[in-house]
């Protein structure tokens, strides 16, 4: 079967870049592998096709993601009405590192539902595993260039977002696009699952500290809030459980489970969740969150709210497994 390509979709993007002097490329707050490796993989195939523009890729940096590539961090106020570039993220208030941009227009290229952003040029498709095949596609198929450290990136990213082809956004189209990258490419991938999947032993232990406590109800919904200090006793910071939780995908006592983690600073609960059933962005956006249908996120201010929250997935568990029980008898 042969992709089907928008193509008059990814030519008005690149004829918007090709036309633009100077470009910032920005993603959402809290990053995350997929969110940082499209972005640097794009600017770095802008520069590289047009070493005159002014590209920049913004947002607050990461240290345990340097591998990717340094960020860009302009006086937004002194560029001169850039062309923006939204990559993975749908909502305007969780676009990190625009503050005072005067921006001339948006192109926006993501995989979540869409929210309130809509593009000069919009692609957005659920139906892509990542960001990161986005712009792999973008560059495939127009004139950008594709070097190495830009197919490194993106390889990154896919197998990231995708958590290495297993969950439910992998089609064919991700294996045919990552066949191309690597084809056109050649880069030597294998090691580069070390820049994924390496981590101290601290954070081994950590994991096993999760997988101690996870509370799991009769409706096979997991959860576990973790403080503060539960954070700094295994020495990992509070992005680290949003980076773990979907080595929980393939646990057959769970078919919804949340990680709530204390935000000291923010004054605030950052919440992560996975599914392997009910759709979970729903409920997540009535708790000043959202995301994907099988993958979400929300920021809570108080534990009774988390508390409202954790009833509502239990919830949603229990209303699943009756569907299934009725299936399963007609
Ligand atoms: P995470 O669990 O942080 O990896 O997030 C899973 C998905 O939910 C990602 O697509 C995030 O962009 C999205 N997400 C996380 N937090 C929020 C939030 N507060 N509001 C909207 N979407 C979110």
């Amino acid at each position: 079967m042969e992709i089907i390509i928008n193509k008059r979709l990814l030519n008005n993007i690149y004829k918007e870049i090709k036309k633009s002097d100077e470009i910032v490329i920005a993603r959402h707050i809290g990053p995350d592998p997929d969110a940082i490796a499209s972005t640097i993989a794009l600017r770095d195939s802008i520069r590289n096709t047009f070493p005159n523009k002014k590209v920049y890729a913004v947002g607050a940096g990461v240290s345990k993601f340097k591998a990717y590539g340094n960020l860009d961090h302009p006086d937004n106020e002194k560029l001169n009405n850039p062309l923006l570039i939204v990559l993975d993220v749908p909502n305007m208030h969780r676009v990190d590192g625009i503050e005072n941009l005067n921006y001339s227009k948006i192109i926006k290229i993501d995989h979540h539902p869409k929210e309130d952003i809509t593009g000069f040029v919009d692609w957005t498709d659920t139906n892509k595993s990542s960001a990161s095949q986005m712009v792999c596609e973008l560059i495939l198929n127009t004139k950008l260039n594709l070097t190495k450290k830009v197919a490194e990136n993106l390889f990154l990213g896919i197998v990231s977002d995708s958590e290495r082809f297993s969950l439910k956004n992998t089609t064919y189209e991700t294996f045919d696009t990552v066949k191309e990258l690597l084809k056109q490419s050649k880069i030597d991938f294998v090691p580069l699952y070390d820049i994924l999947y390496t981590r101290p032993f601290s954070e081994h232990k950590f994991i096993a500290y999760i997988t101690n406590n996870l509370k799991i109800d009769e409706h096979k919904f997991g959860y576990i809030i973790i403080n503060d200090e539960t954070l700094k006793e295994y020495n990992v910071d509070n992005a680290t459980p949003s980076n773990l939780i979907n080595n929980y995908h393939f646990i057959d006592d769970l078919i919804v489970w949340a990680f709530i983690t204390e935000d000291v600073k923010n004054d605030l609960y950052k919440v992560s969740i996975r599914s392997r059933g009910p759709i979970i962005n729903e409920i997540a956006s009535r708790y000043n969150g959202g995301g994907h249908k099988f993958a979400s996120g929300a920021k809570i201010k108080t534990l009774e709210e988390v508390n409202k929250l954790l009833k509502d997935l239990s919830l949603a568990c229990m209303e699943y497994e009756d569907k299934e029980d009725k299936q399963k008898e007609e």
